[in-house]
């Protein structure tokens, strides 16, 4: 199993690629400590159900595909399939869903956190870990509580509060 784990010291950005046999390095641009902590699950099974990095229960899965390189590829194929629309009568769309549903399978997949981002890669999947969940990323998304569903899910009700010594009828 490998770990990218990013430097969270100010704007810094850097990030360093850990393993169950180096949990520590420096960061490559500011020398701030990176280290993971592995964990049994990690040594034994090689899959995870905590960040191995921030021990964050919350980590879901995605293609480990560069993000950019993703975009512009879908933009160029577009610009592509428009050009050549009226010569494949928008077959060329077709191929393009099917040339993206081919990449999702083949392509590797990695764990991610939702609270740090570390990356994990060449891990077994773990049943507890699903897709990207805006409700879920959206707790993380600042670090002041915003409330709101994800922040509170015990909340749900909505109507208002009832008082703590309410009569009920
Ligand atoms: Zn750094
Ligand atoms: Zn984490």
């Amino acid at each position: 199993m490998r770990v990218r784990v990013w430097c969270e010291n100010g704007e810094c950005g850097g990030s360093a690629w850990l393993t169950l046999e180096r949990v520590q390095s420096p960061c490559p641009r500011c020398g701030v400590a990176l280290a993971i902590q592995p964990t049994a699950e990690a040594r034994e099974r090689n899959t995870i159900d905590l960040c191995q990095h921030c021990a964050g229960p919350n980590l879901y899965t995605e293609v480990h595909f560069p993000q950019s390189l993703g975009c512009l590829t879908i933009g160029l194929s577009a610009v592509l399939a428009i050009l050549f629309a009226r010569a494949t009568y928008g077959l060329s769309f077709l191929a393009i869903m099917i040339a993206d549903l081919v990449l999702y399978r083949v392509l590797p997949r990695r764990i991610v956190c939702y609270k740090c981002v570390a990356y994990h890669l060449d891990a077994l999947p773990h049943p507890k870990i699903r897709e990207h969940n805006l409700l879920i990323s959206g707790k993380y998304a600042d670090r002041k509580d915003v409330g709101g569903p994800a922040g509170h899910p015990e909340d749900r009700s909505g109507s208002g509060h009832s008082p703590p010594n309410g009569k009920s009828a």
